[in-house]
């Protein structure tokens, strides 16, 4: 597995060197708007711990850290208003993934009907 890169831009957002625009944060984890925002509400929940993918929080990361990041997807989802409609949660992993930016994170999207899972050929 490629080693965590600190210098990756979550790992900035979680040191305070690039802004976001945060709407969740406890001990575990950090929720803000994405950026390039693909449905009316588009939060991304990062763990509080250097941990490239989904793969490696879960291999890795401490028992504790895990519960709470959990728990926090639970909270956040709850705040957003889209409990009654419904969300999705994606995590991409790796290139066939389409991961980005390599440190683990969630996306919660909501606020419209999502359609189909994925586009595309099998
Ligand atoms: P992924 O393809 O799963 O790695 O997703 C990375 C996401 O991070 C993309 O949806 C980007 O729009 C988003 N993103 C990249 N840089 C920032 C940033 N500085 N603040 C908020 N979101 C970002």
């Amino acid at each position: 597995m490629t080693p965590y890169d600190p210098q990756n831009v979550f790992a900035r957002i979680l040191r305070g060197e690039i802004p976001c625009e945060k709407v969740f944060e406890n001990t575990f984890a950090l929720g803000f708007h994405d950026i390039g925002k693909r449905a009316p509400v588009h939060i991304l929940l990062i763990p509080k711990g250097p941990y490239t993918c989904a793969t490696d929080f879960y291999q890795n990361a401490p028992p504790e850290l895990i519960v709470g990041f959990s728990r926090a997807i639970a909270e956040v989802t709850s705040h957003l208003g889209v409990l009654e409609k419904g969300a999705r949660f994606i995590v991409n992993q790796g290139l066939h993934g389409g991961q980005e930016v390599p440190h683990f994170h969630l996306h919660i999207l909501g606020g419209k009907n999502l359609g189909p899972m994925i586009m595309g050929d099998q």
